[in-house]
């Protein structure tokens, strides 16, 4: 349902993405791992359409995404896409519950239904008590959980998260990351997550190695596998 082809995405001199391909399946959980510089974000910020590549292609649902308009991409994000980024990325003005209903009122949903999905949302992840909360009043552990509501309330069909418990302590991380996995296959939502912590790793379907801007083991399910 996602495809990458020979993706290649330069930033000056260096080169991001160098010829990077990879498919992902409707409902898979793949980690993207590699070491750091090697194009982990970058892919994930093509796949999910935030960033355009220089030369090749992205689909989504059989359909290309790195060359449709900036309002028509932004559409196809909203309506499908969930993203959650190491530093939460929360709209500082709001209350945590505001920041999680937001998405859902610009979705098209009712002020009730989004209010109620928004609670419900944050108290899976434990962080009800911060609903009245403005971000800055939060710990990092707290922002990252209200992050992962955010992401999840709108129910989107693929979840791109950028190492989603980097600032977090390793337990709090591991519970973030069993949520994040847990609601993802109970709504059979794709979730790519990039990480370069292999207990991290440990909980997707297969994971996708990158060096120098290629993808190196893992592009498609049939060369997957976890590590066993
Ligand atoms: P990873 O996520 O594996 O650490 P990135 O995709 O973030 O790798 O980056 C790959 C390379 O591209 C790195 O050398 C990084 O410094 C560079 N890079 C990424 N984004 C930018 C940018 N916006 N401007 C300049 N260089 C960038
Ligand atoms: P990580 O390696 O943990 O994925 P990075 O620090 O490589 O994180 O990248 C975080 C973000 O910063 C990326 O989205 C990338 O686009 C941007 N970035 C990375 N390297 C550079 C750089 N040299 N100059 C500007 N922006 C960069």
């Amino acid at each position: 349902m996602l495809e990458a082809r020979t993706l290649r995405k330069s930033f000056g001199r260096t080169t991001a993405l160098d010829g990077a391909s990879v498919e992902i399946g409707e409902g898979e959980v793949v980690a993207v791992t590699g070491p750091s510089g090697s194009g982990k974000s970058t892919l994930l910020h093509c796949l999910a359409g935030i960033i355009r590549p220089e030369a090749g292609e992205v689909l989504f649902a059989g359909r290309r995404l790195d060359t449709l308009d900036e309002d028509a991409r932004t559409r196809l994000r909203r309506e499908n896409f969930g993203v959650v980024f190491q530093f939460g990325e929360l709209v500082p003005e709001l209350t945590a519950e505001e920041n999680v209903v937001l998405p859902l009122l610009f979705g098209g949903r009712g002020r009730r239904e989004s209010l109620e999905a928004a609670r419900s949302w944050l108290e899976r992840l434990d962080v009800a008590d911060c609903a009245g909360q403005r971000p800055a009043e939060l710990s990092g552990g707290q922002l990252q959980r209200v992050a992962v509501a955010r992401a999840l309330a709108a129910e989107p069909r693929v979840i791109f998260a950028d190492e989603p418990t980097g600032a977090l302590d390793s337990l709090a991380g591991e519970r973030v990351m069993g949520e994040l996995v847990g609601a993802a296959r109970e709504s059979r939502a794709t979730l790519v997550v990039v990480t370069h912590d292999n207990r991290v790793a440990a909980y997707a379907d297969r994971e996708i190695a990158l060096r120098d801007g290629r993808v190196v083991a893992g592009a498609t399910a049939a060369t997957g596998g976890t590590a066993d």
